[in-house]
């Protein structure tokens, strides 16, 4: 039995050294490991996007429904100011490139810059549709047209729910 002991201690002692014989390491990474994110995109999940947005704009932006037309609180709004995305908060459009197009959901002929609006094709219900979505966290916010009044002959419809606006009006 003593001869036993002796030898669990020999072990236990030898590990101990040979954990002391082991190079320092300075500045390892004690921290876990963190999900690398893009620099400027918004990355939600879904639960997190339903739970912020609320059912109508969470429909729009994350499903990509249509708000039904003349329904908008944005539609008929052309006070100054600007358009910013309703998930994300981006600059989207300004009231300078809205106008009137009696489609039912506001228009405009140009984003704010072309860096804020990412396009794909969409060929939804037997069309073929350009889909016009925030680049910043990619909520869908309606289709565009080339219908649009000059200067640049293209109509940006964009769902109200999609959008807040913020006066620039002091
Ligand atoms: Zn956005």
């Amino acid at each position: 039995m003593r001869i036993v002991w002796i030898l669990a201690l020999a072990v236990i002692v030898s590990a101990g050294c040979a954990r002391q014989m082991e190079p320092v390491q300075i500045g390892a990474p004690a921290v876990e490991k963190r999900k690398v994110m893009d620099g400027t995109k918004v990355v939600k999940s879904e639960a997190e996007w339903r739970k912020e947005l609320g059912p109508e704009k969470y429909h729009v932006l994350r499903e990509k429904g249509t708000e039904r037309p003349f329904t908008g609180e944005l539609d008929h709004a052309f006070d100054p100011g600007s358009y910013r995305c309703a998930g994300c908060g981006e600059e989207l459009f300004t009231s300078e490139a809205k106008y009137d197009s009696g489609c039912g959901w506001p228009a405009f002929f140009d984003p704010a810059d072309a860096e804020a609006i990412d396009e794909e094709t969409d060929t939804t219900y037997g069309m073929v549709r350009t889909e016009v979505l925030c680049s910043n966290c990619g909520g869908h916010l309606g289709h565009l047209f080339p219908d649009g009044p000059r200067p640049t002959g293209t109509r940006y419809c964009i769902n109200s729910a999609a959008l807040t606006f913020s006066s620039s009006e002091a």
